[in-house]
């Protein structure tokens, strides 16, 4: 759990991010370009103090007063020799000639720079001089006859390149931090650009509700990232609103469904009790009641059982034998069929097992058998198969009745759908039949399809997938 600060919002934690990345790009670029300035400084300070140090070793000032040759090496060298001084030794390290301004002092000869003249090689140095100031010194020796003949020392006080190198820092300390704070400003006005639409999707999700689905988020036709979520989002709501039309249908539906039979009571109850009546009929108001009574209750679980499906299939799932099931729903299919003269024929029952819940799948079964029974007028004939085919079990209920019209085969899936309401509703159907049927089905994994010919009957199938075998 996070304590303390609120949470920041989308576009302060990417400008953060941002200015974090840029800082550290900026860090890297000021040190590199800082490092690269000082070198080259140094380099072009040390070629031009060897240049001094080469001209004075090959026209040489020696033997020439103080003075006269600083003259002669500044007429020499012209503005190479500003702000530089020259010393000359002889080979023992015993100061002779120097045009050095007197504020400097005398520069030490180190004994690397004379180690170095043996063997004929300039060295140059740092020096700290005693008042904190710093000089860059070049050692030249002077070879005469392969022994050193004297030293030359060109240096130059380092105060003008710390002061530019300093200057640069200084620039690099004040455009560095505007820099940054140029492009988080500029940052964070991308992102609150970018990201206002966001704000207008949220905006627009939050005025839709449940009363009024139909509104949609804008999509602009730029087919970015946000386009895209609003497309989700739409897409998401066309399915919500859909379902909730069925829900709305299904609620109406089912109160259509319930107040009918509760009217019937009603009104024979009314009737019955307007005058006195004989015991004989009492009874018979009493036994046509109970029959809306059965036909309401009825109902109610079958609503019940709908509303669970939605839900999955409730019960432990076990690995089920189809055919004792098969062989159960044609026993008491036989004994409807009886009563409607239909003759219903178990045609094959091949072993095969699923995985799921036997009350269940033997209710999705008896209503296939229950319709094909029901719908198929005397002296039909229904046909109930259990195969095995390409790792599904199958079962198949195939009528001989009055088929249905191709284009409401779809519908006769969906709740409270009867295709011929006057004798659905005297045959005692509600229209839950196959809408539980399926649902059942749907809940194993399998599907429920149908075939119909219009005039000559209708063939139902269930198809499961099938148990894996037992190890
Ligand atoms: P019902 O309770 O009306 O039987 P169902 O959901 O079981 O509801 O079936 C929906 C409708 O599909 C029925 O009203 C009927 O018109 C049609 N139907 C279902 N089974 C058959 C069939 N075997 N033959 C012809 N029509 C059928």
């Amino acid at each position: 759990m996070r304590l303390g600060l609120p949470p920041l919002a989308i576009r302060t934690r990417l400008t953060l991010w941002y200015t974090s990345v840029l800082f550290a790009i900026l860090v890297v670029i000021s040190v590199l370009s800082y490092s690269a300035l000082a070198w080259s400084l140094r380099q072009d300070l040390d070629a031009s103090l060897l240049t001094v140090a080469r001209v004075v070793r090959d026209t040489g000032p020696a033997g020439a007063g103080p003075d006269l040759a600083s003259e002669a090496l500044r007429e020499l060298l012209g503005p190479d020799f500003y702000d530089k001084f020259v010393q000359l030794f002889d080979p023992q390290g015993n100061l002779g000639f120097r045009s050095m301004p007197r504020a400097l002092g005398t520069l030490p000869l180190s004994p690397e720079a004379r180690d170095n003249a043996r063997r004929g090689l300039p060295t140059f140095e740092t020096v700290e001089l005693p008042d904190k100031k710093r000089v860059r010194v070049v050692t030249l020796p002077l070879i005469v006859g392969g022994r050193v003949a004297q030293l030359i020392q060109a240096g130059l006080p380092l105060e003008r390149m710390d002061h530019t190198l300093w200057r640069y820092a200084q620039t690099l300390l004040v455009l560095v931090p505007l820099g940054l704070l140029l492009a988080a400003a500029g940052g964070f006005a991308i992102a609150r650009v970018a990201l206002r639409r966001v704000d207008e999707m949220t905006r627009t999700a939050r005025r839709i509700t449940a009363e009024d689905l139909s509104q949609r988020i804008p999509v602009r036709g730029t087919a970015d990232e946000l386009d895209r979520l609003a497309e989700t989002l739409n897409g998401m709501l066309v399915r919500l609103e859909s379902t909730m039309v069925q829900l709305r249908r299904f609620t109406a539906d089912a109160a259509h469904e319930l107040r009918t039979p509760l009217t019937v009571l009603k009104g024979g109850i009314e009737v019955a009790l307007r005058a006195e009546r004989s015991g004989d009929e009492y009874r018979s108001v009493l036994a046509s009641s109970l029959e809306e009574v059965e036909r309401v209750s009825r109902l109610a679980e079958d609503l019940l059982l709908l509303s669970r499906l939605t839900a999955g299939v409730e019960g432990e799932r076990t690995r089920v034998d189809l055919e004792p099931i098969v062989l159960e729903v044609f026993d008491l299919g036989s004994r409807l069929a009886r009563e409607t003269g239909v003759s219903l024929r178990l045609a094959g029952a091949e072993p095969a097992a699923v995985i799921g819940q036997p009350r269940s799948l033997w209710r999705a079964l008896m209503n296939l058998v229950d319709n094909a029974v029901k719908y198929t007028p005397a002296g039909g004939k229904v046909e109930l198969t259990l195969t095995r085919r390409d790792g599904r079990a199958e079962l198949s209920v195939q009528d001989t009745g009055p088929g249905i019209d191709p284009a409401q085969l779809g519908r006769i899936f969906q709740p409270f759908v009867r295709l011929d309401d006057a004798r659905a509703r005297v045959q005692g159907g509600a229209g839950l039949g196959l809408a539980i049927a399926r649902s059942i089905v749907v809940a194993h994994g399998g599907v429920l399809d149908v075939e119909s010919t219009p005039g000559a009957g209708s063939r139902f199938i269930i198809r499961l997938p099938l148990a894996p075998e037992p190890a």
